[in-house]
């Protein structure tokens, strides 16, 4: 498998999971950071996406927020039929993105790298399921070590510290 020689553990199994892995696999090719998301409706991907940062320049281009940009325009009755994917723990940002367009499901590649939203999320009603990929895991922390200075610029200095909340009364992870 092409991925093999980036990440030993093997492809997620479950379907928006794995659209999910293959975008963060395919920023880590183009040097951005790995993280990626899928937008899935009754099982069917209908966008995917993954964190522009460093191809754009975007700091706003988070995995999750590129996904519902490449989604486009959609009516909020399929935001509610749909389930958002990230290979990581989502932000705040993200996390508010999908409170605002009504997506009710949420599943999280990993949480080990970073917990950030996750909790938040269930307090708002959000169903967040985490899936604890080894894939996920292994390819975010390939990129911290070769690239910590670009993960710490995403994250901010919160972020080293395993949290994701710059607020003052932020104390996420
Ligand atoms: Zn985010």
């Amino acid at each position: 498998m092409v991925s093999a020689s980036i990440v030993s553990a093997p492809f997620p199994a479950d379907v928006g999971i794995r659209v999910a892995f293959e975008e963060a696999l395919a920023g880590y090719r183009e040097g951005g950071l790995p993280i990626g998301a899928a937008l899935l409706v009754r099982g069917e991907v209908i966008a995917r996406g993954r964190n522009r940062r460093v191809q754009d320049g975007n700091p706003i281009l988070h995995a999750e927020m590129s996904c519902f940009r490449n989604a486009g325009r959609l009516p909020a009755s399929v935001y509610r039929e749909a389930t958002l994917y990230s290979t990581l723990s989502p932000c705040y940002m993200c996390s508010g993105a999908a409170l605002l367009f009504g997506v009710p499901r949420m599943v999280v590649g990993e949480s080990r790298t970073i917990l950030a939203a996750d909790d938040w999320l269930r307090s708002r009603g959000m169903d967040v399921t985490v899936a604890d990929d080894p894939a996920c895991y292994e390819l975010l922390q390939r990129f911290i070590r070769e690239q910590p200075a670009v993960w710490a610029e995403d994250i901010g200095e919160a972020g080293t510290q395993g949290k994701y909340d710059h607020s003052p009364g932020g104390a996420a992870g």
